[in-house]
This record gives structure tokens, sequence and C-alpha cells, in this order.
């Protein structure tokens, strides 16, 4: 969606979809074992109008604590690497796939992933960023199936998703990074991230 699209549409009222689906995910009671364990339900911080969205791939301790994703350490990291583009938090959209903790911080299990996509899916129809930067291979995973992190890591690849709410297309740019976990303290993956993360600003020039 355009950015005047998105101002016409209003910021109110993509708020309040992300809210249904939100309240969704509780009704339908998405991965009951997990929201057993888990403090709360995190479902994703942010501008609703933003042009970018972050998906990581579930919360960790911090985050089921305090309700939001990436507040622990590679949230800190994912916060430096905005401020090296001119932006905050609040002026992007971060969420997850698993949007529950897995216990002890275990890897989400396929079928996790599987029955939260529909969600994520909806929230990526609500927003309709420009760019969907996904943090790791688990959240490329989920819209590029086939293709290897360590291969494609910084290249924005388009996709087509047929919008669950209307008959329409969603046309996103998903561009794939290594996750700021695991490129933390790891010397070259660290800068190949902050290096691939400096090409967002020109990467959404181009869009
Ligand atoms: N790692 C993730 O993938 N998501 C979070 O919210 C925090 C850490």
């Amino acid at each position: 969606m355009s950015t005047s699209a998105k101002a016409k549409k209003g910021a109110a009222a993509i708020q309040k979809q992300l809210d249904d689906i939100r309240q969704r995910i509780l009704k339908d009671g998405v991965t009951p074992e997990l929201a057993k364990t888990a403090t709360q339900l995190v479902f994703g911080d942010g501008s609703p109008t933003a042009d970018i969205v972050f998906i990581g791939e579930a919360p960790g301790k911090n985050e089921d604590l305090q309700g939001k994703p990436f507040v622990g350490a590679a949230g800190k990291f994912l916060d430096e690497m905005l401020a090296g583009i001119g932006l905050k938090r609040e002026d992007v959209y971060i969420t997850n796939i698993v949007k529950y903790r897995p216990p002890n911080n275990r890897d989400p299990l396929p079928e996790e992933k599987k029955v939260f996509l529909p969600y994520l899916q909806a929230q990526l129809e609500a927003i309709q960023p420009k760019l969907v930067v996904t943090l790791g291979r688990h959240s490329m995973n989920c819209f590029l199936p086939d293709l290897q992190i360590s291969k494609i890591h910084g290249e924005p690849k388009r996709i087509r998703i047929s919008m669950k709410a209307s008959d329409d297309i969603l046309t996103i740019v998903i561009l794939p990074l290594f996750h700021p976990a695991a490129a933390l303290y790891n010397g070259s993956m660290r800068q190949t991230l902050i290096d691939d993360f400096a090409a967002i600003p020109d990467i959404l020039t181009k869009l």
C-alpha cells in the first residue's frame, strides 16, 4: 500500500485490525501447550503504518516477561542497527512468527510455525509494509522455504501472496537477514548483518 493510501486508511483503523488479530489468536487457542508455559502472548510492537516490518522467530525470556518482541540482548542490538539507519522502534513494526515463548528457548517446531503463519500473514495484510525484513532462517523459510540464508542474506526477494481478507494479491519484498542473536557474538556474521542492515534505506528507496 502506498504511504498516502495508508494515511487515508488511518493508523487507528490498522491498529484496530491488529488488535482484532491479537484477540483471534487468544480466542482460537493457538498452540495451547506453549500458551500454558508462557507468561503471555507477545503479539507485536511498533507503528501500524510502518514501511518496514521485522519478523523474528519467537519470544525469549525478556520478551515473555515484558510482552514485547526483541527487548533483550538481541533487541538491543536491533535497536542499535535501527539507530544506525536513522530509525527508532516506533518507526517500524516488530513481530515474531511464533507468538509464545517456547520452553527453555528451544527452536520453534514446524507445526508451531505453521499454525501461526495465517496470523502473521493477516498482520502483513493489515500493515502492507514496503519491506519485510526476516531475521534468521526460521522467519525467512516461512516465505522462502527452499532458500538458504547463508547464500541469500541481504538480497531482496519479491513474493506474491493471496490475501485472506479479499481476492487481491499482496506483493511484498522480503529482505532475509541473519538473526541478531546468532550474530551478536560471532564476529564475521555480526559484521555481515551490520552491512546488510545498512543497505535497508537504499533498498527502500528503490521499491
Ligand atoms: N529472538 C526472536 O526471534 N524474537 C524475539 O522477540 C527475541 C529474540
